[in-house]
């Protein structure tokens, strides 16, 4: 049934789309996924980050159910409803600082970063954007210009939006000290932007898809001083970082630094479709009604099964299992950095992790290929995987936070006889 279903999707649906693996999924419940033929596979890509609760979770199941018989949509923007305001309030206690904040919801990662820079632009009335040069903040036109990774993200699709600037990334691995990055976007205030003219500096606290690289405390000090100074507004994109991905709920919480709009997606819903944006009620306030929305933003299933997601962070200790699967990960991915030399790195927070491989320990030339081999043969022996960086050469690894011990165990051995068979 899979190759049927293959060439079904090879006829019908663009190339563009990518596909890490071609694995038709017919059922999926906590950790694991089974494809349409009835192989079990031990899903450590997690939706791409999506599934911090698990697959299947019954509270979100019950939840959404009971949403489902009461109504599906009628449209924020039409008739309030219940579930997007009680879920609004709960963020808005979650995210960091301590000061009115408001919660707006959206649908997707990207609209939730568009919205963050709009709202940054109405209340600062400043036009320009600082990212960094590994980011990615998604594929609209927006999203797509504030992403520093190029590569298909953004070949072929210019013009891009205007007033974006991009500041280095530290990222000691490849030698840019967080001073040089410090140095670097001085840089670009003093040669390509008045810093007087920006409206918000955004970044991942850990990068995902630019290879999961972690911003260091001091880095994030010292642009959380410098933003300040200037008046620019501080975003976090917690889009893949953030609901326990890294044992805290937010990332950006390791550094004590407090931004002043972060934005979320993925793991919020289960699956569900849902973003949005938290912050500074002020801020928030800043553009006029009408100017924020959208028809699906803010779904009703969505928000009534972001509930259940907090319930079941609170119920189940889910940040203090999320730190213990962080142990877990970190010593057995040390243990395979020790054995193969193509581990070049072991990088991330807590259970966001990665391994960077790369051809030769010496010139740390990034082993793409390696990688690629490395997802296939996971996956021959039933665990599902995903890649992220530059060159496509870091292994990463997004664990449902329910992920028992034997199952983290059986997937670290899968990823060493892929390492070894690659
Ligand atoms: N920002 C970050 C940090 C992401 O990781 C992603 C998606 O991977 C996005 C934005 C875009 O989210 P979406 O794909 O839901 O538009």
């Amino acid at each position: 049934r899979n190759q049927a279903l293959w060439q079904l999707r090879e006829r019908y649906v663009p190339r563009g789309v990518a596909q890490a693996h071609p694995v038709f999924a017919a059922r999926a419940e906590g950790v694991r996924v089974w494809d349409v033929d009835g192989r079990e596979y031990l899903d450590f890509a997690g939706g791409i980050g999506v599934m911090n609760v698990g697959h299947g979770h019954p509270r979100v199941l019950q939840a959404v159910r009971a949403q489902l018989e009461r109504f599906t949509h009628v449209c924020f923007q039409v008739t309030p409803y219940e579930a997007y305001v009680r879920l609004a309030e709960r963020i808005a206690h979650l995210a960091p600082g301590d000061f009115p904040k408001k919660t707006l919801f959206l649908t997707t990662g990207a609209e939730a970063v568009e919205n963050a820079v709009k709202i940054a632009r109405a209340y600062t009335g400043r036009p320009a954007v600082v990212a960094l040069t590994h980011a990615f903040h998604g594929r609209t036109l927006l999203g797509m210009a504030l992403t520093g990774k190029a590569a298909y993200y953004k070949q072929n699709f210019g013009p891009f939006a205007p007033e974006v600037y991009h500041a280095p990334v530290p990222y000691p691995y490849r030698g840019v000290s967080v001073e040089a990055a410090l140095e670097g976007l001085e840089e670009v205030f003093r040669t390509q932007v008045d810093p007087e003219q920006v409206a918000a500096l955004i970044l991942e606290p850990v990068l995902g898809e630019g290879g999961f690289i972690p911003l260091p405390k001091a880095y994030l000090e010292a642009v959380r001083e410098l933003t300040h100074r200037h008046g620019i507004l501080l975003v976090a994109d917690e889009i893949q970082s953030g609901f326990g991905r890294t044992g805290r709920m937010w990332a950006i919480e390791h550094s004590g630094v407090v931004p002043d709009l972060l934005t979320f997606a993925k793991s919020v819903a289960a699956g569900l479709p849902l973003s949005g944006v938290v912050g500074r009620a002020e801020v928030m306030d800043a553009p006029r009604p009408g100017g924020l929305g959208g028809t699906y933003a803010g779904n009703p299933l969505a928000c009534a099964a972001g509930l259940a997601v907090l319930d079941v962070f609170q119920e189940e200790g889910l940040l203090e299992r999320a730190r213990l699967l962080g142990e877990l990960l970190w010593d057995g991915l040390l243990r395979l950095q020790a054995r193969y030399p193509q581990v070049g790195e072991v990088r991330g927070l807590g259970p966001m992790v990665a391994l960077e491989l790369v051809k030769d320990p010496g010139t740390k030339e990034p082993a793409s290929e390696l990688a690629t081999r490395v997802l296939s043969e996971a996956r021959e022996r039933g665990l599902l995987l995903l890649k992220a960086g530059m060159y496509g050469n870091v292994v990463r690894l997004l664990v449902p936070l329910v992920a028992g011990r034997e199952e983290v165990e059986e997937g670290l051995r899968r990823l060493e006889e892929a390492l070894e068979a690659a």
